[in-house]
């Protein structure tokens, strides 16, 4: 069984999804904004086993050198992309709101198509969704949608952005939407839908 809870980072109102089966100590996030909402939903005793980071934008990602000092062993996961985005600071645009924000340690690449088991019957699948930015990844996790800013219900997508390409983030839009029927959208930012 899957469990999801969303944590509201100080920063832009981004979120933090917590993924858990309801029985063991492990979890999975979907993005890090702010460490400290995500950590006040965990256990004390919560195991992070993964992060999977839906785009390289700094508020998606500012609490992530937090997040692998706490909790060592948690894999990053995120698109070739976002990796080269974690390591600059200007790239992933933290170095422009001065809370600047740099990841230089491993990252388990992801493309699309690719299918990760998380717990027992639950397998994140990932879905390349690029157009907001040449780094964004949706994650279609059983009957959750995580579509980080390639698609937030009701706004349009944010495309004038350092390498943003609005016919792309349409296509990308398109690809979501023939995927959503019966899912609960989580974007990156808001509510779930
Ligand atoms: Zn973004």
């Amino acid at each position: 069984m899957l469990e999801v809870k969303v944590a509201v980072g100080q920063v832009l109102d981004s979120l933090v999804y917590i993924l858990s089966d309801g029985i063991s100590n492990d979890y999975y996030l979907i993005d890090i904004g702010d460490f400290d909402a995500a950590q006040s939903i965990l256990p004390k005793d919560a195991n992070v086993r993964g992060v999977f980071i839906t785009h390289g934008h700094h508020d998606h990602i500012f609490g992530l050198n937090e997040l692998k000092i706490t909790y060592p062993a948690c894999v990053v996961y995120a698109s070739e992309e976002c990796a080269k985005m974690l390591a600059s600071a200007k790239a992933n645009l933290s170095y422009y709101v001065e809370m600047p924000v740099e990841y230089t340690g491993e990252v388990s690449v992801l493309h699309d198509g690719d299918c990760i088991e998380l717990f027992d019957d639950v397998i994140l699948k990932v879905i390349a969704t690029p157009g907001h930015n040449p780094s964004c990844l949706s994650f279609l996790v059983n009957d959750y949608l995580f579509t980080g800013d390639s698609y937030i219900p009701g706004v349009k997508v944010v495309t004038n952005l350092p390498k943003g390409n609005r016919i792309l983030a349409q296509q990308s839009v398109e690809i979501i939407l023939s995927l959503a029927e019966g899912k609960t959208i989580c974007p990156g930012h808001g509510e779930k839908h």
